[in-house]
């Protein structure tokens, strides 16, 4: 068959397996950002649709174009066809797209290395040996030994693990002479709701005061007493990007009795971990805030230290998480959590420059915001501000129908009406709360991308003004 030029518009990393059935008949160039996209697509035909589940976008210089969609269509089994139109993802601390290099990795893992590896044949071994490779990686990512970190299903399984692993101990095996669990209402909701359980069960939980979303290190150490069992807090916010000083709040911690459990969901791969620097007993990771897989997490315990499994069946895990691993989604996390520390610096400096430039434009077309946190105390990739007098949920509406992915807050209350209960924990007004947004870049996040970001916003205020 005669090669043509196919330019394929990646919009999703996934697609990178379609690339490659692409190139059986056609010279394939791909183009990893929406940026590339955008600014070609112009002047080509464009082809959008989805292919097992993956949205793709084709764009042919060649005008006899029909043959070859039938080709298309015969050759991967195209099902239905969207109108699809490019997206500006900037929801990055809602989730990351998948690593290209991390697919590469996985790719084997799901096709040829499937054994169990649970399995003591030889093929189960291998398998078994890989996930102790990558148990090492992590656990030299976050200063502890291998022994130290078991795999779980993401940050939600991690944190009910710490959670109520912790309380059950103490409650079935130590008497439960310790009662009380100290958090803060800017929590993940996988902690408040894993709490509000626990308080169901006969724990007291108590809010810690926060002085600008950082935990008061004073109300902390009045609030310990021989009756705390743990402390659980995140080091950075979801929504916010606030950093809790982690170090402090350790050695305060380590004084007495209480455990303490850190969510470290958003910070992997944007801030330095070591769990002997924070005194930490137990973390927790996630593997998709890191444009590694969904469904893969791990929690880090202590080697001295004691839960009782939430999980009941075979003996995975060391005893503490029974269930065959996720081994593509585990090698994929070990993948992606090596990248993430490699390129952390230049993923911040990026993200220094994109948040600047987003701020500086807004300036520029004199749209009015309230900034929701300080930016000196939070991570670069995030930015929540409100827009006054107009209303958060249509802001976020209009920009999806231009084409641009924002949201309110934590994607696991999305569909939530209310003001983010973590704004109004911060002391911000209901009505900035109503009227806010999230926007949080990632690293393929370009300028260009935030100039269409804001253009999208102008247009949107001029329509909703005009209405007023
Ligand atoms: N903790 C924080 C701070 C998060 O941002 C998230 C996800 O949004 C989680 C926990 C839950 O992680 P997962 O989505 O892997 O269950």
């Amino acid at each position: 068959m005669k090669r043509r030029v196919v330019k394929y518009y990646s919009t999703t990393p996934m697609s990178l397996h379609t690339i490659m059935r692409f190139e059986k008949y056609a010279k394939v160039e791909t183009f990893p950002l929406l940026k590339t996209y955008r600014v070609n697509v112009p002047h080509q035909l464009l082809i959008q649709g989805i292919i097992n589940g993956y949205q793709f976008s084709v764009a042919y210089k060649n005008e006899n174009w029909q043959a070859h969609e039938q080709v298309l269509d015969a050759d991967l089994g195209i099902e239905e066809k969207e109108n699809v139109t490019a997206k500006i993802y900037l929801d990055y601390n809602a989730t990351t797209p998948l690593d290209p290099r991390v697919l590469q990795k996985i790719m084997p893992f799901l096709q040829n290395l499937y054994a169990n590896p649970q399995s003591s044949h030889s093929l189960g071994q291998k398998i078994e040996n890989e996930l102790q490779n990558t148990r090492s990686k992590i656990a030299k990512i976050i200063g502890c030994s291998a022994h130290e970190v078991i795999f779980t299903s993401g940050g939600t399984e991690s944190i009910n693990t710490a959670l109520k692993g912790i309380a059950y101990h103490e409650k079935n095996v130590c008497g439960h002479k310790r009662n009380t669990i100290l958090t803060a209402a800017t929590e993940h909701s996988a902690t408040l709701r894993t709490c509000a359980f626990l308080q169901s069960q006969g724990f007291v939980i108590k809010y810690l005061p926060l002085e600008n979303g950082i935990v008061s290190l004073s109300a902390l150490e009045q609030a310990l007493d021989e009756q705390t069992l743990l402390v659980t807090l995140m080091y950075v916010n979801n929504e916010v990007g606030v950093v809790q000083p982690l170090e402090k709040i350790g050695k305060i911690v380590q004084k007495t009795s209480a455990f303490l459990h850190v969510d470290a969901v958003q910070a992997l791969g944007k801030i330095p971990i070591n769990v002997q620097e924070i005194h930490a007993d137990l973390l927790s990771i996630s593997a998709h805030k890191i444009y590694g897989p969904k469904g893969v997490g791990a929690l880090y315990i202590k080697e001295q230290v004691d839960i009782l499994p939430v999980l009941q069946g075979g003996s995975q895990e060391y005893k503490q998480r029974a269930g065959t691993q996720n081994v593509p989604g585990i090698i994929g996390m070990g993948e992606a959590c090596q990248i993430a520390i490699r390129e952390m610096e230049k993923n911040n400096c990026h993200l220094h420059t994109i948040r600047q430039h987003f701020l500086q434009q807004l300036a520029k077309k004199h749209i009015n915001i309230q900034l929701n946190h300080e930016l000196q105390t939070s991570l670069p990739n995030i930015l929540n501000i409100s827009f006054p007098s107009i209303d958060g949920d249509m802001l976020m509406m209009m920009l999806d129908e231009k084409g641009v992915i924002v949201s309110r807050g934590s994607a696991c209350n999305a569909k939530s009406q209310q003001p983010s209960a973590t704004l109004l924990a911060l002391g911000i007004t209901k009505e900035q709360a109503q009227s806010s947004i999230r926007f949080s870049f990632g690293k393929y996040t370009t300028s260009e991308e935030i100039d269409i970001c804001i253009d999208s916003i102008l247009d949107i205020k001029n329509i909703l003004t005009r209405k007023q």
